[in-house]
């Protein structure tokens, strides 16, 4: 199988290089840690496919990008024609004046990826192995996860009947697994922990000839979760490029909830194809938040550490999507941090919570509790001066608050009951506790 522009993969650990047909999944030097890189051909990319003609593009999903991605063009256009599969991505860009008026802040967006199809970010991921699955002639796709990335692979795969198989702990949430089920997953409860579903996933996959999808394992997961990049800076070109300068933006900052480190990851790599490209002139800092209960990339961060040098610690937080005691995707989630100048903030459980009224008030966008964090990180960046008031920043919201329902009933309280006929009404109105 040939994809066009992309020439190979570079370990993230070693540098070795490796052919799209030598190596699947990760190193060989460096087993499952061995996380790649994917390498674009961006000159052959510029001369086949300029801008003009991307700006020109009519397909609002991420298969505007389809030069930019590691698929076989055909195979993703013949699966994502008329399905749900070719509705992932494209999802809007608010201005929020009235969010950033209260920060003291003058430029503001909100990436509103509660509404992807199966409500979470993941399925910019997903749609990718989705169609990886199909250009290797895999029989059964699989991954290991509690929440989103299931969710995402089993709707997707639901979308062109495509049979798959999720790992997910026993202890895994109700809510998550019944998502699963209506979407006809074959779900397999493992009697552990995530990190034992996960290695059960790569044992089953190599052992059945399974495509896998497991995040920061499959090298493509992060170039499906780089579109977002490439959608904030087209987007924020529309709002700002009237002005002569060029069509692409980016933005100053982007704020991004961080568990396992792919979707950070995957931010920082949709800015470097562009910066590639030369269809963006800087890299805007990227800002990563953690929980403070699970915030082993700030500590690693703070201390200096590389990647490899981490080591697992307990993790708890309200976001359980963003709750991880070793970051799979530590190497790159670090190097999207340092190599633009950003940093790693941690906010609270409280703070979180706060911040999921906050956004669904001041903007309309209704996030679950990991989503809401990277709002709650702006805030603190506000407060400790990381973000200044010209700076242009984009929030990252990467799931529905319907997704957690519970959660946001702790930061909301409860509505008013009335009698069925004018008289409370009457005098809530009269105290003036009606608008
Ligand atoms: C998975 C997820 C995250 C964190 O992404 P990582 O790649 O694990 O860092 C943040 N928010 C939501 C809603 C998620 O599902
Ligand atoms: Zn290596």
């Amino acid at each position: 199988m040939t994809l066009k522009y992309v020439v190979g993969l570079r370990c993230t650990i070693c540098g070795a290089e490796y052919g799209v047909d030598e190596v699947d999944y990760v190193c060989p030097h460096h087993g499952d840690e061995g996380i790649l890189d994917v390498l674009y051909d961006y000159e052959a990319i510029r001369r086949d496919f300029p801008l003009e003609q991307l700006l020109a593009s009519e397909e609002r999903s991420i298969w505007r990008y389809l030069p930019l991605l590691p698929v076989d063009p055909d195979v993703a256009r013949r699966l994502a024609e008329g399905t749900v599969l070719g509705s992932v991505g494209w999802t809007p860009l608010y201005p929020a004046p009235r969010l950033a008026e209260r920060l003291g802040l003058n430029h503001l967006w909100v990436k509103d990826d509660s509404r992807q199809p199966t409500a979470s970010f993941k399925d910019r991921a997903s749609a990718i192995a989705v169609v990886k699955t199909r250009e290797r002639g895999a029989a059964v796709v699989t991954t290991a996860s509690t929440g989103n990335a299931a969710a995402a692979l089993a709707g997707l795969c639901a979308a062109v009947g495509q049979p798959n198989v999720i790992f997910v702990p026993k202890t895994a949430p109700q809510a998550k697994v019944a998502q699963l089920l209506a979407y006809g997953a074959t779900v397999l409860l493992v009697d552990g922990t995530y990190d034992q579903a996960f290695d059960l996933c790569l044992e089953a996959a190599r052992e059945f000839g399974w495509y896998n999808r497991n995040t920061a394992y499959n090298p493509y997961m992060s170039e499906g979760k780089k579109t977002a990049a490439y959608e904030i800076c087209e987007q924020l070109g529309v709002a700002v490029g009237a002005d002569g300068r060029p069509p692409l933006q980016a933005p100053d900052v982007i704020l991004v909830p961080v568990g396992d480190g792919c979707i950070i990851g995957g931010i920082h790599k949709g800015l470097r194809d562009l910066m590639a490209l030369g269809w963006i002139d800087r890299m805007p800092r990227i800002i990563g938040v953690q929980a403070e209960g699970s915030s082993p990339l700030v500590d690693a961060w703070e201390r200096g550490l590389e990647g490899w040098e981490m080591e697992p610690v307990e993790a708890h937080s309200v976001a359980d999507s963003i709750v991880a005691g070793l970051p799979r995707d530590r190497i790159k989630a670090l190097r999207a941090v340092r190599e633009t100048g950003g940093v790693f903030l941690r906010v609270t459980d409280e703070e979180i919570l706060a911040a999921i009224p906050a956004l669904a008030q001041g903007v309309g966008v209704f996030a679950e509790p990991a989503a809401a964090a990277a709002y709650a990180g702006l805030v603190r960046a506000v407060e400790q001066g990381i973000v200044g008031n010209d700076d242009r920043v984009v929030v990252l919201a990467t799931g529905s608050g319907l997704k957690d329902v519970a959660s946001v009933m702790k930061a909301v309280g409860q509505a008013r009951v009335v009698a069925p006929d004018l008289t409370d009404v009457k005098r809530l109105v009269e105290e003036g506790r009606v608008p």
